[in-house]
């Protein structure tokens, strides 16, 4: 779609109440009925389950997730992704916070991991990180978007696992003018939309440990495996 075709769209679709992306009822961004379903791993203990193919990635310290990657909670996220729906990121950023405040080992900063700038600037916001200040704001965390993408990659999606690290990697560097000494000792936690293997993640942290942050955990909305 064109960006001048797009922006009307947002407008109209913004002016109008949100439709709940579970069951298309009218009012909040997610109804009362569907929003437990963002809450589907909160009451287990953090780590990474049996069955699922990976460990935490290094040099994460640790990988969370609200829930699967399936339902209502890939059509929220697409929703907010694609079709300028951004009052979804107040409950999805609420939720990261709920799931971080039971298990979250520590952090101190929220990090969003970006898209390439250009991507953002085509749609006028960077979904991730509408996510991380909505879930700062719920933990008290500040959130800084000190990373960028600093060169176009493939749409993770559309690569096998061993790809995708080899896609990612070197991609991400601190934005210019973010001083090393803001990081010194700072304990990051980075904030997406959907995790699969975490290379993503796992190339964000590079950056930020060399930068002399002293650890990078991470939470994302969903997992897909
Ligand atoms: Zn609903």
């Amino acid at each position: 779609m064109s960006q001048v075709a797009a922006i009307p769209g947002r407008l109209l679709d913004l002016a109008l109440p949100a439709r709940c992306p579970g069951c298309g009822q009218e009012g909040p961004p997610i109804c009362a009925s569907c929003a437990p379903t963002l809450d589907a791993r909160l009451e287990l203990p953090g780590g990474v389950p049996i069955g699922l193919p990976s460990d935490v990635p290094a040099p994460l310290l640790q990988l969370e997730w609200c829930a699967p990657f399936g339902g209502m909670v890939r059509r929220a996220l697409h929703e907010l992704k694609y079709s300028g729906e951004t009052r979804l990121a107040g409950p999805l950023g609420e939720a990261v916070a709920r799931r971080w405040r039971r298990v979250g080992a520590g952090g101190d900063v929220l990090v969003p991991v970006p898209v390439h700038a250009d991507r953002a600037r085509r749609r006028g916001y960077d979904q991730a990180e509408l996510i991380a200040r909505a879930a700062g704001r719920a933990l008290g965390l500040p959130c800084a978007p000190i990373l960028e993408r600093t060169r176009a990659t493939i749409a993770q999606f559309d690569l096998d696992r061993s790809t995708r690290a080899t896609n990612v990697r070197g991609a991400f560097s601190l934005r210019e003018g973010v001083q090393r000494v803001h990081l010194a000792g700072r304990w990051i936690v980075l904030v997406d939309d959907v995790v699969t293997t975490g290379a993503t993640l796992s190339a964000c942290a590079e950056p930020l440990l060399a930068a002399g942050a002293i650890g990078v955990s991470a939470i994302t909305v969903a997992r897909e495996r």
